[in-house]
């Protein structure tokens, strides 16, 4: 089920690139007006399995993907498939990149400065 009203709020509602005047690598975002759902899968297992891999397989090509995946990282979303990455993948990403993570907040015991 696509939506397909055009915006990038469909699916990240929350971020609103063009009001903030950050974020506006947004505006090129493969996944710009799809579904909500595919890109917050159900669960790691079953028809969950197969959105996430549908999500990720749209992430692929997204010409925004870096910087998606870099701003999940640094904002630490918990929920759903940004960059191409799930939530057990980001969690592995925080801790290669960031290995403090876990014990103090989003950015780890260096803050802003480490990412
Ligand atoms: S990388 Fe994936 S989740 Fe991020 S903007 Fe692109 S399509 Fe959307």
């Amino acid at each position: 089920m696509a939506m397909s009203d055009g915006t990038f709020g469909t699916h990240r509602p929350w971020l609103q690139p063009r009001a903030s005047g950050l974020l506006t690598w947004l505006d090129s975002a493969g996944c710009r007006g799809l579904d909500t759902e595919l890109f917050f899968p159900a669960g790691p297992k079953g028809p969950g399995r197969r959105e996430a891999d549908e999500a990720k397989a749209v992430c692929q090509t997204c010409p925004v993907r870096q910087q998606c995946a870099s701003w999940a990282l640094a904002t630490a979303q918990e929920y759903g498939i940004w960059g191409g990455m799930d939530e057990e993948e980001r969690v592995r990403a925080r801790r290669r990149i960031l290995p403090d993570a876990q014990e103090s907040g989003p950015l780890g015991k260096k803050g802003i400065d480490s990412v």
